[in-house]
């Protein structure tokens, strides 16, 4: 696979004494490519070689915050301080570039941090960024609070419609900000023609592919220049760590620069990296990823159906059902529909009557965890965009669909739903 950073300051090198394909000798020149191989094939191995001393099958948890010199600027695999490069964090970065088939990885310590690195690398005061109407909630609050005070501007628009997004777009639009599937309603994007209208006007398009993850969805081929992950969510997968990930190919800033160059030096010089614990269950999360993901998308069917036939529900939001809007674009797009179901009842009260009601599901903000998770965006998630043009429905409910007995799940929606009022 290709070096996860090539900034010669900070990128960890080949160091010739890394093992080839398990199980031949002698080692080869650098770490052996998987390119070719299948998503899984590349989920457990890419980044994950035996180490070339004792043979462990997975990587270290290298909690070193600095590296031995052998001479002044003498560094014996490329590390000098583990906020410029960490082993354990090159380990999962190589993974995510991998699985996205990209040519960089990087892992911060949160989705936001990530997010927060990648638009402060690529904008400055006075550009405009083009925004989802229908986002995660932090998203908004870090473009319109925080990157608002430095300058940057930013519309909303429904994503869904490609000429509402080039009709937004100004002279000084360098970002197209795009989540697809979205939270918490799960409206779906069509990336390759986004990717069109950013790079007509000469902007950068960035796909937010959390609920997707790199199984379901491959971004940088459908035209993304980088892809966001919250890998707090399915890629960690186990709701035991808190993660963010930036993947680019060969797109090149609006400075000219290199992308991954230039978030190569923006992660270092911001410093919020993963540290190596985080980026190690980060990195065990994505070799499961694919069998985890499959049943994810099977339970949610089943719960997609179940509901959607449901006298309580009033609609059933989930981009595999036929009737979903964006069913068509997610079915070319995706490999499956994915593990998020949102749901609209007959009020806030009894969206808030359901959120208390389940047992099985726990109430609780966050997804893509082994366990089903149950929460109200309006009043939870999403409370920070009240009043603007990304509020909920006050009547919507959003379920992260885990992987516990569907069977199980479906009573445990019956009976929170019992005695509710027909919407
Ligand atoms: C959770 C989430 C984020 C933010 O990630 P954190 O790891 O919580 O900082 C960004 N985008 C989406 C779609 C999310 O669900």
């Amino acid at each position: 696979m290709t070096q996860p950073q090539d900034d010669p300051q900070d990128g960890p090198r080949a160091t010739g004494d890394e093992t080839a394909e398990p199980g031949h000798a002698p080692p080869a020149a650098g770490p052996t490519d998987w390119s070719a191989s299948g998503f899984s094939t590349r989920a457990i191995h890419a980044g994950s070689e035996p180490d070339p001393q004792t043979g462990a099958v997975v990587p270290s948890v290298h909690v070193a915050t600095t590296f031995a010199q052998d001479g002044v600027g003498g560094l014996r695999a490329g590390y000098e301080y583990s906020r410029s490069a960490n082993p354990t964090r090159d380990a999962l970065q190589e993974c995510l570039a991998a699985l996205e088939g990209g040519r960089a990885g990087f892992a911060f310590a949160s989705g936001l941090a990530a997010e927060d690195a990648l638009l402060r690398a690529v904008l400055v005061p006075g550009d405009h960024v083009v925004i989802p109407d229908d986002a995660y909630g932090g998203t908004f609050r870090l473009i319109s609070k925080v990157l608002a005070r430095w300058g940057v501007e930013h519309t909303a628009v429904d994503l869904s419609d490609p000429s509402a997004v080039a009709a937004a777009t100004t002279d000084r639009t360098r970002l197209v900000w795009c989540e697809t599937p979205t939270n918490p309603l799960l409206g779906i994007a069509d990336v390759s023609a986004l990717a069109r209208v950013a790079h007509g006007a000469g902007a950068l398009l960035a796909v937010d592919s959390t609920f997707a993850t790199p199984y379901l969805q491959q971004a940088l081929s459908l035209g993304a220049d980088v892809v966001v992950h919250s890998t707090t969510k399915y890629c960690g997968g186990h709701s035991d760590v808190v993660g963010g990930a930036l993947v680019v190919g060969d797109a090149v800033a609006p400075g000219g620069e290199p992308l991954a160059e230039l978030l190569a030096f923006h992660q270092n010089a911001m410093g919020a990296v993963a540290g190596p614990f985080d980026a190690w269950l980060v990195l065990r999360g994505l070799k499961t990823l694919a069998v985890r993901m499959e049943r994810h998308c099977d339970s949610a069917e089943r719960v997609a159906a179940h509901l959607e036939a449901h006298p309580a529900v009033r609609e059933v939001l989930y981009p595999g059902l036929p009737g979903h809007p964006g069913h068509d674009v997610a079915a070319r797009q995706m490999r499956r529909f994915g593990g998020m179901v949102s749901v609209r009842l007959a009020d806030e009260a009894a969206a808030l009557e359901l959120c208390s009601s389940t047992r099985v599901f726990t109430l609780a903000e966050s997804l893509g965890g082994v366990e089903s998770l149950v929460e109200h965006p309006a009043r939870m998630t999403h409370a920070s965009a009240a009043g603007s043009p990304l509020e909920v429905p006050a009547d919507l409910v959003r379920l992260s669909v885990g992987l516990e007995e569907v069977e199980d799940l479906l009573a445990d929606l019956d009976q929170a739903l019992e005695g509710a009022a027909p919407a």
